[in-house]
Formats: C-alpha cells, structure tokens, sequence
C-alpha cells in the first residue's frame, strides 16, 4: 500500500497536529487525531494557554499552503515593529524591517486552534477524537493506550504510524525515552513567564498603539504586550524564578504593587487586575527539547515542540512548527516507507531546529537588555542600511528569521554570525551612521559573505 492511502494516527490537535491533518489528509491519507482537551471551538471549553502569538512569514506561508490563511487573515494583527519603553516613561519604536511586508502578526492561539480545527473537521479524511489522552504505550505490540476522557473509558489505537504533536511535554516522546530508543535533553530556562491583560478602553479602543509588539527592557526581566482583535492586549511577564527581583521573591501583594510601580510606571494604570492576576495565576515553565532521533522504526515520530520546543524570545516556536508540518508533508511525497521518512525528515529538518534554538535563546538577552542600548541600535540601523546598499549579500539575522522563509534557519544563523562580526567592527569607534566607512563594510560583505540565490 503506497503511503498515501495508509491510515495515520495524530495524537495532539494543537497548532502541529491540526495543521499536519489537513496537508496529510489532502495527500490521500486518513487521518484521526486525539487530543485530550475537549473541542476550543466549545464555549464552554477549556482553551488552554490565552497566549496570543507572533506569526511571521514561515508560518503565513505554512497556512497559505494549506489552504487555511484566508480563513484566519481576519483575526491577525500586524505589528510593524518593537515599541520600546524606557523606564523614564520615554518611547521608542524599532521597525522589524523596512519593506512594507517586513511585519509580524499577532494571533490569538486559541482562534487559530479554532480555526484549524474547523477546516479540519470539515475534511471527509479527517476524524477528530476530543477528550483522548494518551497515557501509555506498547511498542511490542505496536499499540498505544488512550483514555477517553468523559467516559472514563481506556481503548488501544494502532501505531502505523502514530504521529507525536502532543507538545513540549510529549507523552509519547516520554514513553520513547522510557524505553531507551531516544536520548532527550530538556534545558530548563531559569526564567518563567506570567500572562497579564491590558483590558481595552471604555468604548473598546486601544490604550497604546496597536501596531506594534510593546516591550518594556529591564536587563534580566521585561514585561511584552501584544495586540488582540478586540483592543485589549495579552501581555506576559519574564522574570527569573529565583533571586532579587524574581517569582520566588515576589509573593506579597503590597510588594508586587510596587514592583510594576516602579518598573513599568508608564504602563501601571491600564493593568488594573496585574496584582491579583500576578498572585493568582500559575508560572509558566520555559525550555529548550532535544530529542535524538525523533522516531522509532517506523511507529513513531515527534514533530512540532514534541520534538524541539524552543524559548519564545524569537516569536518561532509555533512558526517552526508549522514549517515542520510543510516539510514532513512534501517528504511524504517522496518515500515509500515511514521509516525512510522519518528519516529524512530528521536528518533534513534538526540541524534547523537546532539553529532556530540556539537563536531563540540568544534573542533573550536582545530582547531584554539591548534593545534599549545605543550600540545596539546603531547596529540594528547599520544593518538595515547595509541591506539597503547589498540586499543580494546582507538581509539582517532578524530578517532572515522572520521575514524570509526561503532562507533555512541553519543558514540564517551561520550568517548572522558573519554579520554580527563585521557590524561590531564598523561601529567600534561609531556613535552614528555618518561615522561608519562605508567602502570598508563593502569590502568586508564582499569578501565575507556569498550571494544569496
Ligand atoms: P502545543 O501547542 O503544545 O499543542 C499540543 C497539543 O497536544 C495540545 O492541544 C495538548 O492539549 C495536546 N496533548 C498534550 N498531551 C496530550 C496527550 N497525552 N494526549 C492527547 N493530547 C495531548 N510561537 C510563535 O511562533 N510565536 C510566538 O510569539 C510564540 N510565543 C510564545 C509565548 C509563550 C509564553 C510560549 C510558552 C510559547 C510561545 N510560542 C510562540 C510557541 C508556540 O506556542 C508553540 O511552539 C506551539 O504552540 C507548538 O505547537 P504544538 O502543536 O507542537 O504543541
């Protein structure tokens, strides 16, 4: 049987598992997908995390290549740069990039589940099992045990193949690395998050600008807001877990109050719920997954944060994501068993992941420390304006993460790396652009850095 006509066995419906159903199916296979959440398209069900989300290009075009974008276009909202707030109440806004299109989108990652799940549902291919966790696995017998959540019930599903989408915490990646076929390192950050709400104003308008990824730079903390559809913005609070200025320390309620007091004043006043939300949500946990290999014979593979979830400083993780699904499914095309597949789909797909990791990591400091340093923000204008002068050689390491799918991650931070070098040695003695040698950083992207095709 060609792999096409096989029936495959998804287990998580989140973000991945919705979207690798649809491209799937859409290959001829049938495809059923259990998640042990109930259905978000449910009033009154459990939506999971409120985050809402920056989706860039890798991901647009992932959505426009299954059909999906138009159905979701109406609930994006772009977000032309970085508005930084300085603690002395002063603004600042960093475009993304400098071509109309060079902009992200801020996604509510409920309405997107909404949405997948929809177009999901509504394919003939498709059937979608809610309320199904997977709690355990037989590899002998090739069988997985799932419960049926409202009927209390257990029933075994067949594993030819079962597909991993099941997140950072992946039950199935747990139960491969419990039978020694895969080797996982989880990286835990030392930082956690907290979501807070900006609510809209009275008559539903935005109280800050709604075109832009708010963030507000304290070295080893910083508070980000993005924009919701309905003026209100979602923002999440990064902070240590242990430490002076930390989640562990900041228990009180008088003491929380006058942490966002004094750090983020300009803010404070249109986060009336921030200290009750503070003290009664729970901390986010924040890490990096590697997994080595991602599959096992041809049962089992991870795809999507199962197999590498990455911090979200690089705004990629679910982007990646995505861009897993597209790869996986052109692979598809290509082979004639699941174990070659998942084979090349690795070995093509994780030096990727990899770099996509490494950079998410190093956009931490980026995001809550140099933001708001003058050094690095005469870089990030060198930058653009060398892309200006050689947009065949230099396109900002940002850039080619956010706005250029076409450029794999491996590339983008191999790349980066060279320009990173050669921007630090323009601007040693550079306090502005009219101070930089200009023929000077010609020679040097000539000489250093290929065209790109
Ligand atoms: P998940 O979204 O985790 O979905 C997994 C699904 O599997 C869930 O529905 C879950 O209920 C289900 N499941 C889990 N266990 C089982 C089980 N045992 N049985 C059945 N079902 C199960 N990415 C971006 O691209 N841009 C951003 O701006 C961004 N910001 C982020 C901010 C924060 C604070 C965090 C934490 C993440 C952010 N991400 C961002 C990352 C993004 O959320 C993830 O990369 C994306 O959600 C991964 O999708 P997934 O489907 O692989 O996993």
């Amino acid at each position: 049987m060609r792999l096409s006509e096989q029936p495959v066995a998804i287990v998580g419906a989140g973000p991945s598992g919705a979207l690798l159903a649809i491209l799937l199916q859409r290959r001829g296979m049938r495809v059923t997908l259990y998640e042990k959440r109930g259905d978000p398209r449910d009033a009154h069900s459990e939506s999971g995390r409120s985050i809402n989300l920056a989706l860039a290009d890798r991901g647009l075009q992932a959505l426009a290549h299954a059909g999906v974008l138009d159905e979701i276009s109406a609930d994006l909202m772009p977000m032309r740069g970085r508005l930084i707030h300085h603690l002395d109440g002063t603004t600042a806004l960093q475009p993304y990039g400098q071509r109309p299109h060079e902009i992200n989108h801020s996604v509510s990652r409920h309405r997107l589940n909404q949405v997948l799940l929809d177009v999901a549902a509504r394919q003939p291919g498709i059937r979608i099992y809610f309320e199904h966790r997977l709690q355990g696995v037989d590899f002998q017998q090739g069988m997985a045990q799932f419960q049926d959540i409202r009927h209390g019930r257990l029933h075994d599903v067949a594993m030819r193949p079962m597909l991993a989408c099941d997140g950072a915490g992946s039950m199935l990646r747990r139960c491969m690395s419990t039978a020694g076929f895969i080797y996982v390192q989880e990286n835990d950050l030392a930082h956690g998050y907290k979501e807070l709400s900006i609510p809209a104003g009275v008559n539903g308008e935005y109280r800050m600008a709604a075109d832009a990824l708010h963030i507000w730079p304290r070295g080893g903390y910083m508070l980000i807001a993005l924009p919701n559809t309905d003026g209100s913005f979602t923002a999440t609070l990064f902070l240590p877990k242990h430490g002076a200025h930390s989640f562990e320390s900041l228990t009180d309620p008088a003491a929380v109050n006058q942490f966002f007091s004094e750090t983020f004043a300009d803010v404070r006043a249109l986060m009336p719920n921030c200290v009750a939300e503070f003290c009664g949500r729970a901390t986010g946990f924040l890490g990096t997954v590697y997994a080595n290999p991602w599959h096992y014979r041809g049962m089992a593979a991870l795809i999507g944060d199962a197999a590498h979830a990455i911090v979200p400083f690089h705004g990629q993780g679910m982007n990646c994501c995505f861009e897993d699904c597209v790869e996986f499914d052109a692979s598809a095309a290509r082979h004639s068993s699941w174990e070659s597949l998942f084979a090349e789909f690795e070995s093509s797909r994780k030096p990727n992941t990899d770099a996509i990791a490494a950079m998410a990591l190093e956009n931490y400091q980026e995001m809550s420390e140099l933001v708001a340093h003058p050094d690095f923000q005469l870089q990030q204008a060198l930058a653009l304006e060398l892309e200006r002068r050689h947009p065949q050689r230099f396109i900002p390491r940002y850039s080619m993460v956010m706005f250029h799918h076409e450029i794999p991650y491996q590339i983008a931070r191999q790349r980066g790396t060279v320009q990173s070098q050669i921007l630090t040695d323009l601007t040693i003695h550079a306090t502005q652009l009219g101070d930089i040698d200009f023929g000077r950083a010609a020679r040097e992207i000539e000489s250093k850095l290929t065209p790109l095709a």
